[in-house]
């Protein structure tokens, strides 16, 4: 059996702050989860938090080179746990996200941030750090815009459709034609899908985001697409692995395979292509199991669990 997860992922990665127009900043890292900020005319909006407050330190501080604004809105583009859990660190006055985002962190942020937790320890830099759940102080269900004031245009916030959570938005500015796709497209890094509608996703949703026309893209994981055909290789990157999923997992749970070979014939199919590319080994087990949920007609993902992520882990690496 191979390392659990990212656990033996331990080395840091370089982290790259990148202003993308004035007042546009994104900070990749690697294939680690990618925060973003934007300026307003005199206020903040943050794109996600990062894992923990003391993580979430360390790129405060880097943008305080840059702005020293005061963040209005830290904007959770869903609810995984290194996604949300550094919130406290913002100071925010308004932490927004989906509707039902706010519902997965009631029914299952406990049990998500003790799984992600087990599975990349070295994204929650002093876990004891985090006060507790992140909850959202303002929710909406499909559009929400924030006035940035001056000539500095809109920021919208947009629901596309269930994906990788049933409740990821993105950020969205048509005045540069810029959007924070979090992880519902990712650029040159593997999806994680083991909470994910993929059929819903690699239709509607990701058409949804297509149609936005973004030049610029900045997908949960992996380096800044620039340029219109950069965003349209990431977006059909992860059509491309969606799709394939689709039609391994699909053509054995039809013919009455089991979840092994499911796992095993999906992983051949990606492995030329996305093998590489960050935390595939530790996605697949859980992507595989979750759409072999879906197939099978059970319609919202099972909670992941730390323990339920160790006994799908040992029972197909
Ligand atoms: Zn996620």
């Amino acid at each position: 059996m191979t390392a659990f997860a990212s656990s033996a992922d331990l080395d840091d990665k370089e982290q790259t702050l990148e202003v993308l127009a004035d007042g546009v900043y994104a900070l990749t890292a690697e294939g680690d989860p990618n925060v973003g900020a934007i300026e307003g005319e005199d206020f903040l909006v943050c794109f996600e938090a990062m894992a923990t407050p003391v993580a979430a330190r360390a790129w405060l501080g880097r943008l305080r080179q840059l702005t020293g604004k005061p963040i209005r809105y830290l904007v959770l583009s869903h609810y995984h746990a290194v996604r949300v859990l550094g919130a406290s660190a913002f100071g925010a006055d308004v932490i927004v996200a989906h509707d039902n985002t706010r519902a997965l962190i009631a029914e299952r942020g406990q049990q998500d941030w003790e799984s992600e937790l087990g599975r990349m320890p070295r994204l929650f830099k002093d876990p004891a750090s985090i006060p507790g759940l992140t909850w959202p102080t303002l929710t909406f269900s499909d559009r929400l815009t924030i006035q940035l004031g001056g000539d500095r245009g809109e920021l919208v916030l947009a629901y596309c459709g269930r994906g990788h959570t049933e409740g990821d938005i993105v950020a969205w500015l048509p005045r540069h034609r810029i959007l924070f796709a979090g992880d519902l497209v990712e650029a040159q890094a593997a999806l994680y899908t083991g909470d994910a509608f993929h059929r819903e996703w690699v239709n509607g949703t990701l058409s949804a985001v297509a149609a936005l026309g973004a030049e610029a893209l900045i997908g949960g994981r992996g380096a800044v697409a620039r340029g219109g055909d950069a965003v349209e290789a990431a977006i059909g990157q992860t059509r491309d692995f969606l799709a394939t999923m689709l039609a391994q997992v699909g053509t054995v749970h039809e013919a009455g395979g089991t979840l092994k070979e499911a796992f095993s014939a999906a992983h051949q199919a990606l492995a030329p292509r996305y093998g590489r590319w960050p935390i595939f080994e530790h996605c697949m087990p859980f992507n595989v199991s979750r759409l072999w949920d879906e197939l099978s007609g059970i319609e919202r993902p099972v909670i992941w669990t730390a323990e339920r992520d160790r006994a799908v882990w040992a029972a197909l690496c």
